[in-house]
């Protein structure tokens, strides 16, 4: 009997129905804009900053109206100007280099190991040559976690500022630490795909008041900022507030209304995450031609995607594996294809900026095979999906001349 899987890649959860409740209650009072607030009420947007900042640890959150707008933020804040060159993943997605375009700055690309994170050896040499780029925007992409003791002591000997995009870490940890905790900013996506769900928006966090006070007039507070809780005092904006100017990006009372409680609930989602990244993850070992990908001990992660890779095999070969795993209703991407499909473009796709040929790195990313991991799939899915990768992955392999 040959299994094929029956349900959907691209299925989220419901929104839970206390989240309904809360939308319904914007709804019904209509003040839907986060400024717009009665006599005494903080508003959904701000209560959302304050509750996700007391949950990473951090003293400043804000919320805005998507990831890729936080990072562009976070860029602005920390003080990168058009022409600047800053540091990033040469695997990540589109919006990464696409926040640093925004500002009109230039990515220099850092190449991706085995483990499919930022290749350290590659990121101390790029930081020796002289002129080096002051910021690393770090792509935490499909939520592997580098080395992050040693990143941050590469960075912080070079003076870099590392901007941490968490948009597939929230509520992962490196060594017990909060993912977006260890860089000078951490920027999360609440996009549909990631970890929690308002259809679009973002938060960032920082410690730092200046970089807090800088993306809060940034994302559209007009004079209004003393109405945000997560906020450095006054004084600090007193400072900043004639030379910020106002990007507007802000994130409203409906938005925020549907993420509280999904927020309240991340811990447990993070875990049913991980039970089936477990399930899928322990019946594809020992596959004959596929390689999984090795996680540190230190590394908390959060399962909601798994890749794996078919490294150095043909590209017609692998293109066999995902039209007979598709044809079985099991849908894998690949970031090495010729050209981008959906998400999977990489750095040689994104031709606004110039790259240099990086051969260690297109050897990994001609592998990469990339599944999404949807909290809607039973264990029992998840095992039938690994039997189903496992057969056909085996079954091109044993045939040869991969
Ligand atoms: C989704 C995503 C972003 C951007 O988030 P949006 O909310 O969609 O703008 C940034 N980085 C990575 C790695 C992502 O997957």
């Amino acid at each position: 009997m040959t299994e094929i899987f029956t349900g959907s890649f691209t299925q989220q959860e419901p929104i839970p129905d206390e989240a309904i409740a809360a939308a319904v209650e914007v709804m019904q009072h209509g003040r839907l804009h986060r400024y717009n607030v009665a006599d005494g009420e903080a508003g959904e947007v701000t209560l959302l900053e304050e509750e996700f900042a007391a949950q990473i640890g951090a003293p400043y959150a804000l919320a805005v109206a998507s990831g890729g707008y936080a990072l562009a933020t976070a860029l602005r804040a920390v003080g990168v100007k058009p022409n600047d060159k800053v540091l990033t993943n040469a695997f990540t997605l589109a919006p990464v280099p696409g926040a640093i375009a925004a500002v009109g700055a230039q990515p220099i690309y850092v190449g991706v190991t085995e483990a499919l994170t930022l290749d350290l050896d590659d990121l101390e040499g790029q930081l020796s040559v002289t002129g080096y780029p002051r910021v690393l925007m770090l792509s935490h992409m499909r939520g592997h976690l580098c080395d992050m003791d040693r990143l941050m002591a590469i960075c912080d000997a070079a003076g870099v500022i590392v901007i941490e995009d968490c948009a597939h870490t929230m509520g992962a940890r490196w060594d017990g630490v909060l993912s977006g905790r260890l860089g000078a900013v951490g920027c999360y996506s609440c996009q549909t795909y990631k970890h929690v769900n308002s259809g679009e928006g973002g938060i960032l966090v920082t410690s730092d008041p200046e970089i807090a006070a800088r993306a809060i007039m940034l994302s559209g507070s007009y004079m209004l900022y003393s109405r945000h809780r997560a906020a450095p005092s006054p004084e600090v904006f007193e400072r900043i507030k004639y030379e910020t100017p106002n990007i507007s990006g802000r994130m409203d009372n409906l938005r925020a209304a549907i993420l509280r409680p999904q927020l309240r609930d991340l811990t447990a989602q993070v875990d049913r995450w991980n039970e089936r990244y477990r399930q899928i993850e322990a019946g594809l070992h020992d596959t004959p031609g596929l390689k999984l990908i090795d996680r540190s001990e230190k590394e908390y992660y959060v399962g909601s995607s798994i890749q794996f890779l078919l490294l150095d095999w043909r590209a017609e070969k692998i293109d066999a594996v995902l039209s007979r795993c598709a044809g079985r209703g099991v849908e894998l991407k690949w970031f090495g294809a010729p050209e981008p499909v959906a998400f999977t473009s990489r750095y040689d796709s994104w031709r606004y900026a110039d790259a240099p040929a990086m051969p260690a790195s297109d050897r990994i990313l001609q592998g990469i095979i990339d599944m999404r991991v949807p909290l809607t799939f039973s264990l029992e899915d998840c095992a039938q999906i690994a039997r189903i990768i496992r057969a056909e992955v085996a079954a091109v392999f044993q045939a040869g001349d991969t």
